[in-house]
């Protein structure tokens, strides 16, 4: 670890399986305080085309190799960070800004289950075989790595999202080019320390750390980058579209949401309640997944209001290292007043405010008084056609508002541009059919929230995002398939 004179933690890129100082560096913030304490490389063009030369040499060794092989050396990164598991919380949580618990059940946990589900699942996948008999031909299908892929993620899951691209990219053969989100670079930059060890080649992992309009936007117009893959906000996807759009590139784009949950009357209250407030406000309502418009049948809307407040109002929010809170402090200084400033915008065009943000005070200590934190917050009486409704807030706001029939909730549901996910709360069958039809989302979670199956597609319809990603669509967006015809 490299220090400066003022004890900041000073980040390198990794390139070529060798930590690089960059000339200039960006400041990062620890979130529960607001002081800077880490450096994070401002990379540029140059940097960039290091790593992609970088990658573009390890390609050939690297996709030669079998997928036994590959997944041995995903395993051991596994492994590793399993090991290391402790460290790898402590430092997710100063850097975002969430809770020690959370990072501790939820990303590295996670980070690492990333390496070992494309090990094995990389393993496991079939191509496509079709006779013509009557042309004496035999039809079939292979599959073959890209090349280099860049790889972009944001700040809300750091290494989550990461190892979500970095494994099954190199699982499938590819070497890659990543860029973290400078606002959370530590984690990647740690997991860098652990490549050799792994026996992860020289250039088959590189992370260039920087900003979007200058590392990231290398990486999209680099003419040797065929690929890329990205997590982020449907702005920055719009363009990286046109970037790429030159080249031809494969996208695979992860985006926003503005996720609805409806609720039925014959719903279970307690499971749907305890639910929501853990889907409305979970990392600090950071996860592209979180419920933001729980609309719920008129004939229950007066009792669910007044649980789903008082089970909001027992969410605390506090000191990251605290087990006793549920959530910790917002990623940035700008993005707290974002989502500050949507609650006022509910305030000025009549909403109620039901508790959170200017109703509950939190009581923090002194050394965390300019941390980034607001309380869990639940609005309601706010239009459906309010930018409050129909923006992604990304924080723990929720607005709550009821309906009269299956077909007003989805198509209260469906009148957002965005389409990630939707909950769903009813204990008929035959509605759950139905209205999963109908909801515009690409993940439709009934009686529950966030269950993952990594086997099957992820991602979002709408603004929300272009292709899936998860066991076989990660394969067949990290390869390419070719049709080989046999005439005997
Ligand atoms: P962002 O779009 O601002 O940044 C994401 C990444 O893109 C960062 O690494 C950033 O540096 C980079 N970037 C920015 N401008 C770029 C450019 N011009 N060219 C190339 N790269 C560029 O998003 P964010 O604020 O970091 O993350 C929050 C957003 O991500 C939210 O909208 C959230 O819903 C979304 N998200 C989606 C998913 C999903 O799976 N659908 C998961 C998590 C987060």
């Amino acid at each position: 670890m490299s220090k400066t004179s003022e004890q900041l933690l000073v980040l390198e890129n990794f390139i070529g399986g060798k930590f690089v100082p960059c000339r200039s560096h960006i400041d990062s913030y620890d979130p529960s305080t607001g002081e800077v304490y880490c450096k994070v490389p401002d990379s540029g063009e140059e940097e960039v085309e290091a790593a992609v030369a970088a990658a573009k040499e390890a390609f050939p060794g690297w996709s030669e190799r079998s997928p036994e092989q590959r997944a041995q050396v995903l395993n051991k990164l596994a492994d590793l960070m399993e090991a290391n598991l402790e460290e790898f919380v402590q430092a997710e949580s100063r850097d975002q800004g969430k809770t020690i618990t959370f990072a501790r059940n939820v990303d590295i946990p996670r980070s690492a289950h990333n390496f070992r589900f494309f090990a094995s699942s990389v393993l496991h996948h079939t191509t496509d075989c079709s006779q013509m008999n009557h042309m004496d031909c035999l039809n079939y299908t292979i599959r073959c790595p890209v090349g280099v892929a860049g790889l972009i993620s944001p700040w809300n899951l750091p290494l989550y999202l990461l190892t979500w691209k970095i494994a099954p990219a190199i699982a499938t053969g590819n070497t890659v080019v990543a860029k973290p989100s400078e606002m959370t670079s530590v984690t990647a930059w740690m997991m860098c320390k652990l490549m050799q060890q792994a026996g992860v080649p020289p250039g088959v992992v590189n992370i260039v750390f920087g900003t979007g309009p200058r590392a990231g936007n290398a990486l999209v117009g680099h003419p040797d980058v065929p690929l890329i893959s990205f997590t982020g906000s449907t702005a920055t996807a719009q363009r990286i579209t046109e970037r790429s759009a030159p080249y031809c590139k494969k996208l695979s784009l992860e985006l926003g949401g503005k996720n609805p949950a409806l609720v039925f009357a014959d719903a279970d209250l307690d499971q749907c309640i305890e639910t929501t407030v853990r889907s409305s406000f979970s990392n600090q309502g950071e996860i592209c997944l979180c419920t933001s418009r729980i609309y719920v049948e008129r004939s229950i809307y007066s009792e669910f209001l007044e649980r789903f407040v008082a089970a909001a109002k027992k969410w605390k929010t506090g000191v990251p290292s605290d087990p006793a809170n549920n959530n910790g402090a917002l990623i940035s200084k700008e993005h707290l007043e974002k989502v500050r400033s949507f609650v006022a915008l509910a305030k000025s065009e009549g909403g109620t405010i039901h508790c959170g943000e200017g109703v509950d005070q939190l009581d923090l200590p002194k050394r965390n008084a300019n941390g980034y934190f607001m309380p869990a917050t639940v609005i309601s009486g706010i239009s459906d056609s309010s930018r409050v409704i129909q923006e992604e807030i990304f924080g723990p706001v929720t607005c709550v508002s009821p309906f009269d029939t299956e077909d007003e909730a989805v198509s209260k549901g469906n009148n957002v541009r965005y389409g990630l996910s939707a909950t769903v709360w009813t204990r008929d069958v035959a509605r759950v059919h139905r209205v999963a039809k109908r909801i515009q989302a690409g993940l439709v979670w009934t009686n529950c929230w966030l269950v993952r199956d990594l086997n099957l597609p992820f991602g979002g319809m709408k603004n929300s995002g272009v292709g899936r990603e998860g066991g076989k669509d990660s394969y067949h967006f990290f390869t390419e398939v070719k049709t080989v015809t046999i005439k005997h």
